[in-house]
C-alpha cells in the first residue's frame, strides 16, 4: 500500500440526539473511506463529538443532570451511528476525555508566542452560536442564525493572532494547496479573508463556562474557546500528543488530509483551523469538503416545527441500504437538498424496487434456468462516472450516472427478450448482462455495502434467483 487518506467529519454538538444532517455527513465520508479503501489505500477514517461546549452544559441545566452524564448519554446515540448506517469509521472521539485536553493544551503551548495574547474584550455573545458578533450583526436582537439569548459581555480573554495569517491564509486557498470544494465555498472563503481577518478570542473566564472546558495552559482562570478545543480533535483522534505512530502515519507524513464539514461551520476550518496549524508549526489539512444542508418538506429543521427526521427511525423502518441511497442520491452533494418520505419512497420503489431489484431479479432468474455461471472476479475497477465524480465528492451523480446504466440495460432486455430464447441462445444472451450487473455491483460497494456484497455472492459461481433486493413499499 503505498497511498494513504485521513478522512474526517466535523464533530457534532451533543446537546441532543444526532438529525439527519449529520447522518449525510458520515454517510458521505464514509462512502469516500470505502471508495478509497477499494482503491488499496490505506485509509484512517475519523469521527467524534464535541462535548466541552456551553451549550453541552446548558442543556444539561434543562434536564437536571450533570454535564458530564448528558454527554456520555448523547455521545452514546451518536456512536451507534455507526452500526445503524455501516459506517466504518477506526475512531469515535470524544472531546471531553483527557487525551483530548492533553492534546488541546499542547497544540496551544505550540502556537507562535506572538500569537496569543490577553486583552480586555467586550463583544455581543450568542451563546447558540458560541460566537461573539458585532452590533451590525444582531438584528431584533436575534443572531444570524436566530439566536435569541445575546449577551453583552466584558471580560479578559486570550487572542489569537489570526490578521498575522491574512496573506498566507489567501495564498494557501487560492492556490489550492488547501482545496476547498465545490467552488462556491471556496469563494466564499476568500471573500471573508479579503473582507480582513481579525483576532479572535480563544479562551473564556471558568466562571462563564460553568468550570466546564480544557483549561489554559498556566491560567487557572480560563478555559478554552470550545472551537479552539474542538478543532484540535483532528490530532488528537490520531493520538496526537502523547502516541505517535497514528498521528505521524497520518498527519505529518501522509499528503491526503481530508475534512468533510458542513457549510455552517466553514470559517473554522478553512480560516481559524489553518491559522492555528501554521503558527504551530503543523501541517494543515490539504482538503475541504463542504456539503450543504438539507431541509424537511422545504422547511428548515427545527425542534419547535417538530420536523426533526430521526435517522434510527428511518433505518427501522426501511432498512439501511435504502437511507444511504436517499442520502447520497437524492441530496445535491454540492448543494443544499430535502428530506420528504413521499419522495423517499417514491425513489425507493422506482429506483431500487423497480430498478436494481428488478434487473437483478430478472437476470438471476433467466440465469438459474439455464445454469449460467460466472468465474470468480478479483480485479474490479471502478467505472470512470463513480471515480470521477467521487473524487470530486459528486456522489449524487456518481449514482445517477449507475442508475443510467441499470436502466439501459432493462431496457436492453425489454428489447431482447431473452426468455423466448433457449439452450445456448439463451445463455449467450444473458451472460454479458449478468456481467455486467456484477460490474455494477462492484460498483455500488461505496455507497450500498450490503447490497453490492449480496449481488456479487449471488452473480459469482452457480447463478441463483434470490429473494428481492428491495421489496416494495
Ligand atoms: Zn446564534
Amino acid at each position: 500500500m503505498s497511498k494513504k487518506i485521513y478522512i474526517t467529519t466535523a464533530i457534532p454538538y451533543v446537546n441532543a440526539a444526532p438529525h439527519i444532517g449529520f447522518a449525510l455527513e458520515v454517510v458521505q465520508a464514509d462512502a469516500l473511506a470505502r471508495f478509497y479503501r477499494a482503491l488499496d489505500y490505506d485509509v484512517y477514517f475519523a469521527s467524534g463529538s464535541d462535548e466541552n461546549s456551553l451549550k453541552n452544559v446548558q442543556a444539561a441545566e434543562a434536564e437536571k443532570i450533570p454535564t458530564q452524564k448528558l454527554v456520555e448519554k448523547n455521545a452514546k446515540l451518536f456512536e451507534n451511528l455507526a452500526p445503524a448506517l455501516n459506517i466504518t469509521w477506526d475512531v469515535f472521539n470524544r472531546t471531553s476525555l483527557a487525551h483530548h485536553f492533553a492534546g488541546a493544551q499542547k497544540l496551544w503551548k505550540l502556537c507562535k508566542k506572538e500569537d496569543i495574547y490577553k486583552k480586555k474584550y467586550r463583544g455581543l455573545y450568542c451563546v447558540g452560536c458560541e460566537a461573539f458578533y458585532t452590533k451590525n450583526e444582531i438584528a431584533n436582537g436575534k443572531c444570524p442564525d436566530g439566536h435569541e439569548n445575546i449577551e453583552e459581555i466584558e471580560e479578559e480573554n486570550y487572542f489569537f493572532g489570526l490578521s498575522n495569517y491574512q496573506k498566507h491564509l489567501e495564498r494557501l486557498i487560492s492556490s489550492d494547496e488547501l482545496k476547498i470544494v465545490p467552488n462556491t465555498r471556496k469563494n466564499e472563503v476568500l471573500a471573508f479573508i479579503e473582507q480582513g481577518l481579525e483576532d479572535f478570542s480563544i479562551s473564556r473566564s471558568v466562571s462563564r463556562a460553568r468550570g466546564w472546558g480544557v483549561p489554559v495552559p498556566g491560567d487557572p482562570e480560563q478555559v478554552m474557546y470550545v472551537w479552539f478545543d474542538a478543532l484540535t480533535t483532528y490530532l488528537t483522534a490520531l493520538g496526537f500528543p502523547a502516541k505517535q505512530d497514528l498521528y505521524k502515519k497520518y498527519w505529518l507524513e501522509n499528503p491526503n488530509r481530508l475534512h468533510v464539514i458542513g457549510k455552517g461551520i466553514i470559517r473554522f476550518h478553512a480560516v481559524y483551523w489553518p491559522a492555528m496549524l501554521a503558527s504551530a508549526g503543523l501541517p494543515l489539512p490539504t482538503e475541504e469538503f463542504v456539503h450543504g444542508y438539507i431541509t424537511v418538506d422545504g422547511q428548515k429543521i427545527s425542534k419547535s416545527l417538530g420536523n426533526t427526521v430521526d435517522p434510527f427511525d428511518l433505518v427501522e423502518k426501511y432498512g439501511v441500504e435504502a437511507v444511504r441511497f436517499y442520502l447520497l442520491r437524492e441530496i445535491p452533494a454540492w448543494g443544499d437538498g430535502d428530506f420528504s418520505i413521499s419522495r423517499f419512497r417514491d425513489l425507493y420503489n422506482g429506483e431500487l424496487a423497480n430498478g436494481l431489484g428488478n434487473l437483478t431479479a430478472r437476470v438471476a432468474r433467466l440465469a438459474s434456468d439455464t445454469n449460467l455461471s460466472l468465474p470468480p472476479k478479483k480485479n474490479f475497477t471502478f467505472k470512470k462516472v463513480v471515480s470521477d465524480n467521487l473524487k470530486n465528492f459528486r456522489f449524487d451523480h456518481a449514482l445517477v450516472g449507475l442508475w443510467e446504466e441499470i436502466s439501459t440495460l432493462n431496457k436492453k432486455i425489454n428489447e431482447d427478450k431473452p426468455w423466448e430464447l433457449e439452450g445456448v441462445a439463451l445463455k449467450k444472451s444473458i451472460t454479458p448482462i449478468a456481467q455486467e450487473i456484477r460490474e455494477i455491483a462492484f460498483n455500488l460497494g461505496p455507497f450500498l455495502p450490503q447490497t453490492s456484497q449480496k449481488i456479487l455472492d449471488q452473480f459469482t459461481g452457480k447463478i441463483s434467483a434470490e429473494k428481492p433486493l428491495f421489496p416494495r413499499i
